[in-house]
């Protein structure tokens, strides 16, 4: 039989290990977490006990929504963490964005293979900038050790009647998109192939996105439905079609594209990659014809694209014209984490 100590002793190093895990887990969000953001009022209690006590408005509705950034699949293991801390709010506040909701709160679930001091004060860094460019407080989270990843919650304010939901597309919609499409999937195509980014733009849509917050704020007031692009239109728009009963039809010359991806592409253009090569985070919103000079109005005040690219149809499915009129269609629909 082992004698109690020989197995007091090969347990030693794990349970010692655990203590300085711990006390690095701890330190973490003291040093990093607990003052990162500034303060807001309506948090009665915030990093530091086992729950956040906030306090939500009464006239409002409280939208939540949560997004994981995993390494090797959502990122490069090697991109900035700079970069990284601002993306995973960004990817979060684009989904309260497209419900037309104002940003409040965020809860942050890291989960690291190490703890490396720099690494940790440079996500922080990013995570810090965007979230107090819209005054969101963070209010907790986790902390663990693994496989890289990265789980962010939002919460954020929106009167229930003002919500975009995807469901909400009518016959006869406009439909628009915000900014332009394909730049991340531009500067991803050209990172895969290892080939240094030629327009440094495309490269930051890719790593620093910026959510379309001020313009869900502004469109809600006007929109039957919204969602935010991550998967590509395609994908994304068709989510609003089949959950309204509708169709449509995308006049894809129409469709904004930034110098660099125009001039990169030329007169070849490679519609699937933008259309269906994702990470835009812009905005996709239906709304009705009747209020084009509004949105004009909106997307000036905001300095914005704001750009009609298509109708809603009562015919079932997704069409796309090009320039002249005939059907293309694309060789796959958008990201689809479990597709064969
Ligand atoms: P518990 O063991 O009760 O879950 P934790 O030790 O995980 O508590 O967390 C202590 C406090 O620190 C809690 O308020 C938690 O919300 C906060 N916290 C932990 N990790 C993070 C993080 N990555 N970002 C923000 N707050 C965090
Ligand atoms: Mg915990």
């Amino acid at each position: 039989m082992e004698s109690y100590t020989a197995n007091y002793r090969r347990q030693l190093p794990t349970d010692l290990m655990k203590i300085v895990r711990e006390t690095t887990e701890f330190a973490l969000i003291n040093r990093y977490f607990k003052k990162l953001t500034n303060s807001r009022e309506d948090v009665v209690l915030g990093i530091g006990d086992d729950a956040a006590l906030l306090e939500v408005p009464d006239d409002m509705s409280l939208a939540v929504s949560m997004d994981t950034l995993v390494s090797g699949i959502h990122f490069f293991e090697q991109v900035a963490p700079e970069s990284l801390g601002h993306k995973a709010l960004a990817v979060n506040l684009s989904d309260l964005a497209a419900m037309g909701a104002d940003p409040a709160w965020v809860t942050l679930s890291l989960t690291l293979p190490e703890v490396d001091e720099t690494w940790v004060y440079e996500f922080c860094r990013g995570f810090a900038g965007l979230a107090n460019q819209y005054g969101v407080q963070l209010i907790g989270g986790d902390t663990t050790r693994g496989p890289l990843s990265i789980s962010v919650q939002v919460h954020g304010f929106v009167p229930q009647h003002l919500a975009m939901r995807r469901g909400g597309a009518r016959v006869g919609d406009d439909i628009y998109v915000t900014g332009t499409l394909g730049d991340a999937a531009f500067a991803l195509k050209q990172l895969k192939q290892s080939k240094s980014p030629s327009a440094l733009a495309p490269l930051e849509r890719l790593e620093r996105p910026q959510p379309r917050v001020e313009a869900g704020l502004a469109l809600r007031h006007l929109a039957h439905s919204a969602i935010d692009l991550s998967d590509g239109l395609l994908a994304d728009l068709g989510h609003i079609l089949s959950l309204s009963g509708v169709g449509a039809t995308l006049q894809l010359e129409t469709i904004p594209l930034s110098a660099e991806v125009a001039s990169a592409m030329g007169l070849h253009r490679d519609w699937s990659l933008i259309v269906a090569g994702g990470d835009d985070y812009e905005l996709c919103v239906t709304l009705p014809a009747s209020d084009r000079e509004e949105v004009a109005e909106i997307a000036s005040g905001l300095g914005l694209f704001i750009t009609r690219i298509g109708q809603i149809e009562k015919q079932q499915g997704l069409r796309c014209r090009d320039s002249n009129g005939d059907h293309w269609s694309p060789a796959h629909l958008g990201c689809d984490h479990f597709s064969s």
